[in-house]
């Protein structure tokens, strides 16, 4: 019979997940790796959540990490019920770092003068409550602007940003992302990064749990979306239904767009 636990993306198997991970790898925030220079850990892991939805499942993650000592990044979009500053600060007080999910670009319909008017803006809005260092831009799926492309014309760092989530990492990272419901998914029109290929893939939280138990992977760069692996059943059946009609809708679109 199916039973919940053995359902993906689960809170359940996040806590697998974060077993498997605690007892093979040391964890680093993103401003960890960025400012370590050579002396990077033999073996280690970047765990990046984008909050994309409600901030409240956060906590949920951020609690599981703290109990194995995985230091996470937390990347919130600064929207309403998700830049929610009682939460941002507790996820920062067990040991998070806290980033900032930018859309400027996409909300401001590729006006550049307006995007880095509001990125600023927002910058200071986190300051006010939190120590950002980093950011990581957000994939506005069914823009026809991508969000990283302010960067073509203005520098982060002058903002006092060191590093971008995808701009920023080495090439020779192995990156997982949960994206569509399956790890590396095709579903996925921006979240990769640029110019890097991948040499091993994973359908299921359980095979990226035993490729990480196989020890082949010397380093690792997940990102997960925290809203999405839920504590319920029927929860996980609204997100599975929501994210089959997303992946639809997204394959429509880029048809369209060809
Ligand atoms: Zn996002």
């Amino acid at each position: 019979m199916l039973s919940f636990k053995n359902l993906d993306f689960t809170t359940h198997k996040f806590r697998q997940l974060c077993s498997v991970i605690a007892d093979n790898y040391t964890s680093l925030t993103m401003t960890q790796y960025l400012t370590a220079g050579n002396d990077l850990p033999e073996r280690f892991l970047l765990m990046r959540h984008d909050v994309d939805g409600k901030a409240g499942p956060s906590l949920r993650t951020a609690i599981i990490e703290k109990e194995f000592d995985i230091h996470a990044t937390y990347y919130f979009r600064a929207k309403k019920n998700i830049y929610v500053p009682e939460i941002i600060q507790q996820i920062e007080g067990m040991g998070h770092e806290i980033g900032y999910h930018y859309e400027t670009l996409s909300d401001a319909n590729g006006d550049y003068e307006k995007a880095i008017r509001m990125f600023k803006e927002e910058v200071e809005r986190f300051r006010g409550i939190c120590n950002l260092r980093t950011i990581s831009m957000h994939g506005a799926s069914f823009s026809k602007y991508d969000n990283r492309d302010l960067w073509k014309v203005y520098d982060f760092r002058d903002f006092g940003i060191i590093g971008e989530a995808y701009l920023s990492l080495s090439e020779n990272l192995n990156y997982f992302t949960d994206t569509g419901r399956g790890w590396n998914s095709k579903n996925n029109l921006r979240d990769f990064i640029p110019g890097r290929t991948q040499k091993f893939t994973a359908e299921t939280t359980d095979d990226l749990i035993r490729l990480i138990e196989s020890c082949e992977l010397d380093n690792l760069y997940i990102t997960l979306h925290p809203d999405r692996w839920t504590s319920t059943p029927l929860r996980w059946g609204f997100f599975w239904f929501q994210d089959l009609a997303f992946n639809l809708a997204k394959k429509s679109f880029r048809m369209m767009r060809k």
